[in-house]
């Protein structure tokens, strides 16, 4: 019995064993399979996750090239660039739908570094063709045109086809070579439709044979962002367009002007070059507007705007400043250039038949820097008064402003280095001197200035010049200006050569006195320091001050002969300023007439023929010639 109860034991247990063995089994297996599944979405989810990643990181790039507001070509390169290598896809373009008289086609607007765009840019700079500028060809038929026309994604293992179709002055060779740089089996087209508008195509070179739902559904995914760049980018052009231009003609508005010339104005100064400003003003609006109505009044402006654009270079700015006020900048041009451009915009005005209104007219003025005003204020003003001026006088007529003759300005200069010269170089003035200075600069008032500053001049020179009579500062100035006139120097030359010819002789000043005054010949060594006295004037004294360094070389040159013989450069001809001929032969001719330690005066005429004596060696001849004419001017 005993033997039965065991085998049956042991039956259970083995079968006890068996049920554990295959239960254990079946939950092996089912956690096999839960793994499995799980492993699976594991790399579902991770993949899910990276695309979102790709999808943010693409997000992401969008806004910050946004906010960096870099142009839209910018804009989508970076995009194509972010997707070149993404999913193994060997290139990536943008096309641009365009249009012009004769008809449609593709711009390259944007395409992913890779050697194929590389060799394709190659072949195009043989034929001087930038790959920008390239006009791919739009054929309706073709896989790119038809995605755009579907608004839906297309794609194509037919690759040659394609390049062929868009490429179609590429010879068979060139596009093998093109190929072999990176074998495409499929052509991945994706419309792009930024705010519902046609905007172009993006093409994906992918290196498969077989193109997945999860591939083009990253893929719309992408061209979503950059839809929303080419819209973002638009918008923000817009609002570029609008902050400079009129939204009645375009034209840039009062504000971009005047930043415009504003910029002009401190590029003028700093190259030395001058620039033109035309003032406009339609004549008669207002009767236009009270007979035909503004509908026509606002044609008038229009067309004033067109005529305008049309003979603006692309560096000229023509704007309206607000009504039926226009201007335009014309950098570089000097007023000769202005009158020229301004008489053909008032001719091309007047030309132009308009409907109902028939022919308008307008006013033009020209103010030209530096010719008549280097101040920019000044400049509008004068520019403005010349309009009037040609209102004035009868409309439909061009006027150059004039110049206003501001003493002012150079004076303050010329004052300005006084007193910097007084109290930076620490000149041991007298004290009964300094008393005299300082209180002739207290009682200073602008319209004083001028005469202030030539009796500090005299006071100066004769501190140290116990012969100097006073007044000759103001007699040698206008001397100068007369003769700078006559050899027909610019305004701002004459400016210059005014306060040259008030500071010249200033390195005197650190000259010692006795020298000076010696009645004795000098000796070598005292000569040597008196043919000194141009370059420490220049140098020492003048460079460092702010405002007179332009007439440093001036004075520099004041002792240099026409025939070379003269000091500090032995310069010649015409490499001496004509200001510092002026300088020197004023100063001989009242250093002559003025009697002198060492000799008495001479009479005009003995000077005059002094001086002719060294025309065409010390002196220019046609300078001689000037001056001889000007002092018998005066003379009568
Ligand atoms: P003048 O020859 O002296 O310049 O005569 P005018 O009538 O053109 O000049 P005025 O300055 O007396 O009048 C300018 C008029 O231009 C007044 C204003 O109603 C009109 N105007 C200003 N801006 C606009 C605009 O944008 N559209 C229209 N239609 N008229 C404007
Ligand atoms: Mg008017």
């Amino acid at each position: 019995m005993d033997i039965f109860k065991k085998i049956k034991d042991y039956a259970r247990k083995v079968n006890e064993i068996e049920y554990s063995i295959s239960s254990n089994k079946k939950e092996f297996i089912e956690i096999y399979e839960r793994n499995l599944a799980l492993e699976r979405e594991i790399v579902q989810r991770t993949q899910e996750l990276d695309q979102a990643n790709k999808a943010f990181l693409t997000l992401k790039h969008v806004w910050e090239l946004l906010n960096s507001s870099e142009p839209l070509s910018t804009v989508l390169q970076k995009l194509v660039n972010s997707l070149h290598g993404e999913m193994g896809y060997i290139n990536s373009t943008i096309l641009q739908v365009c249009n012009d008289e004769k008809g449609k086609y593709y711009k390259v607007k944007a395409f992913s570094e890779s050697p194929i765009f590389a060799k394709l840019t190659e072949y195009l700079n043989q034929k001087n063709i930038n790959i920008h500028e390239y006009h791919l060809k739009y054929d309706p038929q073709m896989l790119i045109t038809r995605a755009i026309e579907e608004k839906n994604i297309l794609y194509s293992n037919d690759y040659l086809k394609i390049i062929n179709n868009l490429l179609y002055d590429f010879n068979d060779e060139q596009i093998a070579s093109i190929n072999k740089l990176g074998v495409s089996k499929n052509i991945i087209c994706i419309p792009l439709f930024p705010s519902n508008v046609a905007f172009g195509v993006m093409m994906i070179f992918s290196p498969r044979e077989e193109v997945t739902d999860k591939e083009l559904n990253f893929l719309s995914l992408f061209a979503n962002q950059v839809e929303m760049a080419i819209t973002i980018a638009n918008l923000f052009e817009n609002l570029k367009k609008e902050a400079v231009t009129d939204s009645l003609t375009e034209l840039y508005n009062r504000r971009y002007f005047n930043q415009a010339i504003q910029k002009e104005a401190e590029r003028a100064q700093r190259l030395h070059q001058p620039f033109s400003i035309i003032s406009l003003d339609l004549d008669y609006l207002k009767k236009i507007n009270d007979t035909y109505g503004h509908f026509f009044g606002d044609l008038a402006i229009r067309t004033i705007a067109d005529i305008l654009k049309k003979n603006a270079r692309s560096i000229d700015v023509p704007a309206r400043l607000g009504g039926e006020e226009f201007s335009v900048l014309l950098p570089g041009v000097d007023s000769s250039g202005a009158m020229i451009a301004a008489e053909r915009i008032r001719a091309a005005i007047e030309a132009q038949e308009l409907d109902t209104i028939g022919h308008i007219t307008a006013s033009v003025g020209v103010g030209t820097f530096p010719e008549h005003s280097i101040k920019l204020d000044e400049l509008l003003d004068l520019t403005d008064q010349a309009m009037y001026k040609s209102k004035i006088n009868g409309r439909n007529r061009v006027t150059m402003a004039k110049a206003i003759d501001n003493e002012a300005e150079w004076q303050e200069i010329a004052f300005g280095a006084f007193m910097d010269i007084l109290t930076k170089q620490k000149i041991p003035i007298p004290d009964k001197i300094a008393k005299e200075i300082t209180s002739k600069l207290k009682s200073i008032n602008s319209n004083e200035t001028k005469s202030t500053l030539f009796s500090v001049a005299d006071t100066l020179a004769q501190t140290y010049n116990a012969h100097y009579k006073r007044g000759l500062t103001k007699a040698k100035v206008s001397m100068a200006i007369e003769l700078g006139r006559k050899m027909e120097l610019s305004k701002e030359d004459i400016d210059k050569l005014k306060i040259a010819m008030m500071l010249y002789d200033i390195g005197k000043l650190l000259i010692p006195e006795e020298i000076l005054n010696k009645k004795e010949p000098l000796t070598d060594e005292e000569r040597q320091k008196i043919k000194e006295h141009p370059l420490i004037a220049a140098r020492t004294i003048l460079q460092p001050i702010g405002g007179v360094a332009d007439i440093v070389p001036i004075i520099e040159a004041h002792h240099e002969n026409w025939d070379g013989s003269g000091y500090p450069n032995k310069l010649s001809g015409d490499d001496i300023p004509v200001s510092s001929q002026i300088i020197l032969i004023v100063d001989a001719y009242f250093a002559l007439t003025q009697s002198r330690p060492y000799r008495v005066a001479r009479s005009k005429d003995e000077a005059i023929e002094i001086i002719k004596l060294e025309s065409g060696k010390k002196w220019n001849e046609k300078l001689v010639e000037q001056f001889v004419d000007l002092l018998n001017e005066s003379k009568n």
